[in-house]
């Protein structure tokens, strides 16, 4: 592994970023700090919102829905001219992004363009009246409603992509919108709130940095019809439990603990290698990445070995470093817990192929880390790491592969990989995931659905599902 010097961070924000209500600046009292996970140090001060600026959001919000949902060609105008505006500011966007998350230049842009497609990719898609029935007795169709004020709460992985996966749908299909991003990465999305003013209607975009009593505030509110939220399990638990007082309507991504299968007839180096990509990305902050593997014993020592190879060669360094691949863990808590994880799997018997130190500094950087020697009933197999270690566990036959695999609360995703694709089609259909994969993982597009089944979800993102989950449906029933 090549630990890069860490750079002291030299960005700064030529403003404070405020929030954004009613298509306008909108003052709180307090604020919090705003750390850079490469330094260690804090750069920057974020709005913090009070159950007071909670309610006004939500109440703008709410008036300004009826005109927003009478007009839809109006919205297709206006999200084209959100992407646009997007796309424009990509140049301000990506070092904010980089500063406050720790990934890369280079993915920060490629989140901004991700973000502006997705935009563009609901701007012209919409739920189209159905005649269900027209006959001697009755015309019946079916009509999708939008519901009102929706509340989206994102976290620190992904900040933008996330949020907008879930705005995008929102606004199309009609609703207003408050955002609560990750008090970890409040900046980039107050950011997007002030390059958005005076490009959608005011009152359609609020967003609000605050803490976790800011996110409790907005899925209380009464004048909040749906919340979208992406984040822990437990937290998603939380919202269910406060959405069910109201009934409101709730999609829940949530945590995973993803499997990764190798079969008997792989190529170490390349599954190693196709293996080690997606669970690393993002310095392995990503919710569907994988996050064990199981692998026949007697391909286990090579494909650890290839593992550590890859591990001991990435390039770790603070984002901004165009040698970077690897930034830091986003929060110290985070790097904190992924150390207690791998020292709990060591003091438990299990070897380190490579890695396993914090790397010394003041930067959240933690070494990439090859675990074998272990199996379940380890924590770091258990539970979700959300980090750049992973574990590679021996096993005796595929059945034992899928049990081992399956013997979680976790539904994300999983994959199983092969040199006969077939072969490694017929054992993922007995992955219980909501997205599965053949030597690949993590592979998403607008149109695929993204859905986690068991305690990794509720509801489906993405296509014209996304769409759905921001409407309720009406039956119009015309007696001839
Ligand atoms: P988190 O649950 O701690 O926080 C997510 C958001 O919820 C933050 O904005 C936070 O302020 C807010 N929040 C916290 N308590 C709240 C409450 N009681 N009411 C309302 N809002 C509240 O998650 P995190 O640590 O930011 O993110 C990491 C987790 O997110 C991991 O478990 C990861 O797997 C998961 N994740 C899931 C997906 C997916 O699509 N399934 C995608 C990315 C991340």
């Amino acid at each position: 592994m090549t630990e890069r010097s860490i750079l002291v961070s030299v960005f700064t924000l030529p403003a404070p970023l405020t929030a954004t209500v009613a298509g306008a600046a909108h003052p709180t009292r307090a604020t919090f700090d705003v750390v850079n996970p490469a330094t260690g140090e804090i750069f920057a001060a974020a709005p913090d919102a009070s159950v007071a600026d909670v309610d006004a959001a939500a109440r703008v919000a709410h008036d300004a829905f009826p005109s927003w949902r009478s007009d839809p060609a109006a919205r297709r105008v206006a999200l084209h001219a959100a992407a646009d505006a997007l796309d424009a500011a990509r140049d301000e966007i990506v070092p904010i992004l980089t500063a406050e998350q720790g990934k890369t230049l280079a993915q920060s842009a490629r989140e901004v363009g991700v973000a502006a497609a997705y935009l563009r990719y609901y701007a012209d898609m919409e739920l189209e009246r159905q005649l269900l029935r027209d006959d001697a007795d009755a015309v019946v169709q079916i009509v999708h409603r939008p519901l009102g004020p929706a509340a989206i709460i994102a976290p620190w992985n992904f900040p933008l992509i996330i949020a907008v996966a879930k705005i995008a749908p929102a606004l199309s299909a009609g609703n207003t919108v408050v955002l609560k991003p990750s008090p970890y990465t409040p900046l980039s999305s107050l950011k997007v709130g002030e390059v958005l003013r005076g490009v959608l209607p005011p009152g359609v975009f609020n967003v609000l940095s605050g803490g976790n009593e800011a996110g409790a505030a907005l899925t209380a509110h009464p004048l909040i019809r749906k919340i979208s939220f992406t984040g822990s399990t437990a937290t998603g638990k939380a919202i269910a439990a406060a959405a069910a007082a109201d009934l409101k309507r709730t999609t829940l991504e949530l945590g995973g603990n993803d499997a990764a299968i190798i079969l008997d007839d792989a190529d170490p180096a390349v599954v190693a290698t196709g293996i080690f990509a997606r669970a690393f990305h993002n310095t392995g902050q990503v919710c569907v990445a994988p996050k064990r593997v199981y692998v026949p014993e007697k391909l286990r020592a090579a494909v650890v070995e290839a593992f550590a190879d890859l591990a001991r060669d990435a390039r770790i360094g603070d984002g901004t470093d165009p040698a970077t691949q690897y930034g830091p863990l986003n929060n110290r808590s985070q790097r904190d817990r992924v150390a207690e994880l791998v020292s709990d799997a060591v003091s438990q018997g299990a070897t380190l192929a490579a890695g396993g130190s914090v790397i010394e500094g003041s930067g959240f950087f933690y070494q990439p880390t090859i675990l074998t020697d272990i199996s379940d009933g380890v924590r770091i197999v258990d539970e979700e790491q959300f980090g750049p270690a992973l574990p590679v566990i021996g096993y005796r036959d595929v059945e034992d592969a899928l049990a081992r695999a399956n013997a979680t609360h976790f539904g994300l995703g999983g994959s199983v990989w092969g040199t006969d694709p077939e072969r490694a089609a017929t054992v993922v259909e007995r992955v219980e995931a909501g997205m599965t994969w053949v030597n690949t993982h993590s592979a998403t597009t607008f149109d695929q659905p993204f859905a986690g089944i068991k305690w990794s979800g509720i509801g489906v993102e993405n296509g014209r599902w996304a769409l759905e989950g921001f409407t309720e449906m009406q039956v119009i029933h015309q007696a001839r």
